[in-house]
């Protein structure tokens, strides 16, 4: 092993290993389904695959599930051992395929989208798939969503609590309550982050850190969450915010489908849910029941971010030097989290930057703003160039042209 090696050659002996693990992964499959099968792990006492699972591999529950799990969806749906077996399926996304196709209300309808989550499996981060899977999840079972929606609004709850150890908030409730609430949690949180990183400047100017900021993330946290009920106090009741808070992505086809959703003659809900054209979300992915999204759209607590069919955003070709207002959300409805390979931090906490930089005359325009974190921005002024393919995933390049994977 050399410290000399290239991030390129690194990253090859990692894709090396990682596609041995992948193949592993079928044969170990395939294997738990013959035992599943045949019923063979109760000639040793086990009253399951998974127990023998257990037993065998030291399996933790959740490892003994997915992998029983994963067994019963190539058992009928052979192309995933074969994508396991050829690399182009990860371990992870093959256990969270299995996980949907084990949900009893639509895993019988996974058979009409399989093809389309094979397809982009080796394009996408795992949140990414995640969201794919569980976009579709949310569409094709549409009564477990709106129960589970249902339930979150009946069973809603907060409470604080003080003691002498301090004071305890705790509150529970519907998803789409949550995105306006978390939206607006996040916004006096960056400004909590503002006013440290301005002093700190202040005090050690460009050698600034985040660890010479006066106050932890989680300290901040609170005195963002401390002024959230501050302001409130002085706010006369009854005034509303100026606009909607949270921007919902929803196709024209699912809200139709919202629509009719009582409509004995209505036949849309039995066409079969494309993940990559159907959505109903928040811009962070997080899914969201049709329904409830109607409704508050009606209401005008959200605002309706309609996708046409292909999912593209319109150019807004204006020149700004920052994507402010609707430039800035529609980029950030390209992607789900900051586009650097890896990296999780959702896009309602990204700055949506030019690809091209500015000084290279880049068009501020949303079809060229990269939802990328505080971090990689500063980052990717090392040389690297993230860009956009035609089917509108991003890539980062390496300043010696090579694609970060
Ligand atoms: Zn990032």
């Amino acid at each position: 092993m050399s410290i000399d090696e290239s991030p390129s050659a690194l990253a090859q002996r990692f894709h090396d290993l990682d596609l041995q693990r992948r193949k592993a992964e079928a044969s170990l499959v395939a294997l738990v389904d013959e035992v599943d099968r045949s019923g063979a792990y109760r000639a040793d006492g086990h009253l399951s695959v998974s127990g023998w699972c257990k037993a065998l591999g030291k399996y933790s529950h959740a490892e003994a599930n997915d992998r029983v799990r994963t067994a019963r969806l190539a058992r009928h749906l052979a192309q995933v051992s074969v994508a396991l077996a050829d690399g182009t399926l990860g371990v992870a996304q093959s256990h969270e395929l299995a996980r949907v196709f084990a949900n009893p209300r639509c895993g019988d309808r996974l058979v009409e989208v399989i093809d389309i989550f094979l397809d982009v499996a080796p394009e996408l981060s795992h949140k990414e798939f995640c969201i794919l899977v569980r976009r579709w999840e949310n569409l094709a079972d549409v009564d477990g969503a709106h129960g589970a929606a249902g339930r979150a609004h009946d069973r809603r709850r907060a409470s604080v609590v003080n003691t002498m150890g301090g004071v305890h908030v705790d509150a529970h409730g519907p998803a789409l309550a949550g995105s306006a609430m978390a939206e607006v949690f996040e916004r006096f949180c960056q400004a909590e982050f503002d006013a440290d990183w301005a002093a700190a400047r202040a005090e050690f100017g460009d050698e600034v850190t985040e660890g010479k900021l006066a106050r932890t993330r989680s300290q901040r946290q609170f005195d963002a969450f401390q002024k959230i009920f501050e302001q409130a106090a002085a706010t006369a009741p009854g005034s509303r915010p100026a606009e909607p808070l949270v921007n919902i992505h929803i196709d024209e086809k699912t809200l139709n489908n919202a629509i009719h959703a009582d409509d004995p003659e209505w036949e849309g809900h039995l066409d079969p849910i494309d993940p990559l054209r159907r959505r109903c979300e928040t811009a962070d992915g997080i899914p969201l029941a049709p329904g409830e999204v109607l409704a508050a759209a009606l209401a005008g607590r959200v605002r309706r971010v309609v996708t046409r069919a292909d999912g593209v955003i319109l150019d807004m070709g204006r020149r700004q030097r920052l994507f402010t207002g609707a430039v800035r959300e529609a980029a950030l409805l390209g992607a789900h989290t900051c586009v650097w390979p890896g990296c999780d931090i959702p896009a309602s906490r990204c700055q949506a930057d030019h690809v091209v930089d500015w000084r290279h005359a880049g068009e501020t325009s949303a079809g060229n703003g990269a939802p990328m974190c505080g971090y990689h921005n500063r980052f990717k002024n090392n040389g690297h160039t993230p860009h956009r393919d035609a089917q509108g995933l991003w890539h980062v390049l390496r300043p010696d042209g090579s694609e970060i994977r």
